[in-house]
């Protein structure tokens, strides 16, 4: 009898539940008459999108429904949100959780904890995220530099012995529990600068056992770039997981030219089944500390210095982007400020290195150095496997950080017809969607969460540049984020309707050779 009472309580409460949910549930929105690209690659075609609560509800001819509110894309575009592989948001989020200059770009999911720097314990931010809420989807890699530093402490400027790499594994397990996509690494950076292969292969094992993947800042971007993507296939192929190359790029010289040959290795790889990919962003500039350009790190030898400068064509290729020590230099180029000094271009870089970086030393310094051939970056761009990335923070002093999505979709696509915008969109939403394990976004269908950007694919540019990085984009009018309009007719509406995503189950979704 007292199970009798029970159900039916249980049953009166269920169905009260689903009374109160269908009179709550939010009117339904359609999206009329635009062209859709859904995501998968194949050729857009004119449709209309209804989306109520989250979720995408119909894709087709649809007509109004009585009180639904209609966004008019006649003459737009209608694409799923644009995943960042690579990003830099998760620095200043909470303080800053409109996102502005991402939602601008169409950016609907930013995957942050990258090139070895995550947050710590993920856990606790994920759900510090859930209560505050932010207008960006978040999901996190685990970084490799963090566990690192928890593990070694201060004194990490050495190869992990036996007991440290145990609670290093100890902790990439932890993280991976909590939801985090797989492990990131920097190997330009501290600490992962002083890890051998073998320690990244062990924590990618870790990684691996939960069905992550292992993306990478690889150790050198410039001269032993090949060798670099070298090492990465290895930590795949015997940490047994896909791997991405991080903002894939050969910055030097000597490797101008190469893209080729690394597509090859990658192409290699894949045929023995190791599963290979890449990120990219659009500009022939890199942004980082200036201690990347030497990654001997020898510091005061002046002749490596000269062979640095020559490898990426010289003083006037390096704009000194910050500078805490001396505002007054930002914003101009090494050669300008050795002349204005009246000191030689090396001499500043020295002060720079030893103002920023000697032992005790807080200041900030980075720079923006032009140092990438079209020819490359092309070659990147319009490869099947190579996703897009903004590498950028949401108050970036490098325009990637505000313009990269409309970039591609103004300048590769419509100028240069480097990829077709069906490509351009499979890369951006499906291909990021599939690679970072979301089964449930990077598409326009029925039962797809409803991350939406509406553009104009006449128009649509970045706007942004090194003198003004965080410029907003044009002609990308309609941004939703499951379902919630955070960019409203051009307007920014501050809602915050992101979603932190935990991997789930496996990832391993192997890219077709
Ligand atoms: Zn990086």
């Amino acid at each position: 009898m007292r199970n009798l009472i029970a159900c039916g309580v249980l049953w009166v409460t269920i169905w009260m539940g689903a009374f109160a949910c269908s009179a709550q549930e939010a009117p339904s929105l359609l999206i009329a008459g635009g062209a859709v690209v859904d995501g998968s690659g194949r050729p857009g075609r004119l449709a209309d999108v209804r989306i109520a609560g989250d979720t995408i509800r119909a894709v087709g001819r649809l007509k109004p429904l009585d009180g639904e509110r209609v966004i008019d894309a006649h003459g737009l575009t209608i694409a799923p949100g644009f995943i960042d592989t690579h990003s830099h948001a998760d620095g200043g989020l909470l303080e800053m959780p409109d996102a502005e200059t991402q939602i601008r770009q169409g950016i609907t999911t930013s995957i942050v904890g990258q090139d070895g720097g995550s947050h710590f314990p993920l856990a606790d931010w994920f759900t510090q995220l859930e209560k505050q809420h932010v207008a960006l989807n978040i999901a996190s890699f685990v970084g490799h530099g963090v566990i690192r530093r928890q593990a070694l402490g201060a004194e990490y400027k050495h190869a992990a012995t036996p007991e440290e790499l145990q609670k290093m594994r100890a902790l990439v397990e932890q993280e991976m529990k909590s939801g985090g996509l797989g492990l990131s690494s920097g190997l330009e950076y501290d600490p992962g600068f002083y890890s051998t292969t073998e320690e990244l292969i062990a924590c990618a094992q870790v990684a691996s056992k939960f069905g992550g993947i292992y993306i990478s800042h690889v150790r050198d971007e410039g001269n032993d770039a090949l060798k670099s993507f070298t090492e990465l296939i290895r930590i795949a192929e015997e940490g047994r997981l896909p791997a991405q190359i991080s903002h894939i790029k050969l910055d030097t010289q000597p490797v101008w030219g190469k893209a080729g040959e690394a597509l090859q290795l990658m192409a290699d790889a894949r045929r023995r089944h190791v599963d290979i990919s890449g990120d990219v962003y659009p500009y022939l500039y890199w942004q980082s500390t200036i201690m990347v350009l030497i990654p001997s790190r020898d510091w005061d030898n002046r002749a490596i210095w000269e062979k640095g400068l020559a490898d990426v064509g010289g003083p006037e290729h390096i704009l000194l982007s910050t500078y805490s020590p001396d505002p007054s230099w930002q914003g101009k180029t090494i050669a300008e400020i050795a002349a204005q000094t009246g000191k030689d271009a090396i001499s500043v870089i020295q002060q720079i290195v030893h103002t920023a970086h000697d032992p005790g030393k807080t200041a900030s310094e980075s720079v923006v150095v032009t140092a990438m051939t079209d020819r490359d970056l092309d070659a990147f761009i319009a490869d099947p496997h190579i996703m897009f990335c903004s590498d950028g923070g949401l108050r970036g002093s490098h325009p990637r950080g505000a313009g990269t999505f409309p970039r591609i979709l103004g300048v590769y696509v419509r100028e240069r017809h480097v990829l077709t915008l069906e490509q351009a969109i499979h890369k951006m939403t499906d291909l990021a969607a599939r690679r970072m394990g979301f089964h449930d976004r990077g598409r326009i269908a029925p039962g797809m969460k409803a991350d939406v950007v509406v553009f104009d694919a006449a128009t649509v540019h970045d706007t942004a540049t090194t003198a003004n990085p965080q410029s907003p984009p044009i002609g990308i009018p309609y941004v939703l984020i499951n379902g919630v309009p955070v960019i409203d007719n051009g307007e920014l509406t501050h809602q915050h309707p992101g979603a932190v995503l935990r991997r789930i189950g496996s990832l391993n979704h192997p890219l077709k050779p």
